[in-house]
């Protein structure tokens, strides 16, 4: 008798589980009705007084057994689950997103097809010295068949007493190479005021660390259209590393390209800690192609092989590092950047790295 009672109450709670069910959906479409009438009026969705109102009703009319506080825990979590989903219906999927673009960006930079499956090297000079120095480079670049150059004309030091870049010299150098050696050039910009001229010299504009949440200098590089590498803050989260992308894409320029350079942390054994697992995170949520800065995540030349390995390995686009003909009396990195021979060793093991595991080269 009990058994069967027991089964008449278990039924009756599932028809009010689904009467309770067919009623807080029949709730939310009339609130995503509200919802539409109070956009066209242009007024906040959610109404503190209007939500007094509903509770006190709601309290006025409880008979029990449910006390009053388990009544309004309840109802809180109906009426903010609703206005929640109503804002997600709402929310804007970013232009960077894979959500609102599944197939990845390819980025031609003079024939040099960037994202399409092979690693782009980038390797160069941190800062342009001479047009010898960056023309040695260069030279080396070409003999192996590479297409890309950076060096830094203006550079953001950290000290206002440090070498501060040749500036505009420093691009007429890069150019000067760029036309002798059949290279693309890849340099940073600071400041929206030296965009224009800069666009005749470069083929790449590169927004570094320090400036990646400069939001003037980002509007200002998206509304050219010339290619952006966009390095990662110093301490920027992923979410704000593309938010800072969707700046650039939001005013037209699509051409962008991330760069992992590694975040601050506590760890002092590198310069940077490399956050590896940034590089498919952000495959993943955007649809740009992404590289490594090997250099300036570790700072240190013995890391540079492994950790450009673990970037081809975990799926980069790119791979960037520092070469200057004479490390030891580079004008800033002087630490770490690898000079001719180590830079022919580096990239012949990291060819030999792509062959023994049959990638794409
Ligand atoms: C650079 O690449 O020259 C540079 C300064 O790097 P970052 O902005 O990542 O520190
Ligand atoms: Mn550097």
């Amino acid at each position: 008798m009990s058994r069967q009672n027991l089964e008449t109450l278990r039924i009756q709670i599932d028809e009010l589980n689904l009467e309770i069910l067919r009623l807080i959906n029949e709730r939310a479409e009339i609130v995503n009705e509200i919802g539409k009438i109070k956009e066209k009026q242009g007024v906040n969705r959610y109404d503190p007084l209007r939500e007094r109102h509903m509770l006190n009703l709601l309290k006025d009319n409880n008979k029990g057994p449910l006390n009053q506080m388990t009544v309004d825990y309840i109802f809180k979590q109906i009426f903010t689950t609703s206005l929640k989903q109503l804002e997600e219906s709402k929310k804007k999927e970013l232009l960077v997103s894979r959500k609102k673009k599944s197939e990845d960006t390819v980025i031609n930079i003079n024939g040099e097809q960037v994202g399409a499956g092979a690693p782009t090297f980038v390797f160069g000079p941190c800062s342009v010295e001479s047009y010898e120095q960056v023309a040695a480079v260069a030279e080396s670049i070409k003999a192996k068949g590479l297409k890309m150059i950076r060096g830094g004309a203006f550079k953001p030091r950290t000290s206002p007493y440090d070498f501060q870049g040749l500036g505009v010299e420093g691009l007429k150098i890069l150019k000067q190479v760029s036309k002798e050696y059949g290279l693309s050039v890849v340099t940073e910009i600071v400041t929206p005021a030296h965009i224009e001229e800069a666009l005749d010299y470069i083929d790449v504009i590169q927004i570094g660390a320090r400036n990646m949440q400069n939001f003037e200098l980002l509007k200002a590089v998206g509304e050219t259209k010339k290619p952006v590498l966009l390095k990662r803050g110093l301490a920027a989260t992923i979410d704000e590393f593309i938010h800072a992308a969707e700046y650039i894409m939001s005013k037209g320029n699509e051409n962008i390209m991330l760069c992992e350079r590694g975040i601050r942390t506590y760890e002092k054994a590198t310069r940077n800690t490399l956050d590896i697992s940034a590089v498919p995170i952000l495959k993943q949520e955007t649809h740009l192609p992404v590289f490594v800065d090997v250099t300036h995540s570790t700072g240190r030349r013995d890391l540079l092989l492994p950790c450009a390995k673990a970037a081809i390995a975990i799926g980069a686009d790119g791979v960037m590092a520092e070469v200057h003909p004479d490390p030891s009396v580079a004008l800033s990195d002087s630490q770490q950047q690898m000079d001719i021979p180590q830079f022919d060793q580096f990239y012949s093991e990291i060819q030999q790295f792509m062959k023994q595991y049959e990638l794409k080269a």
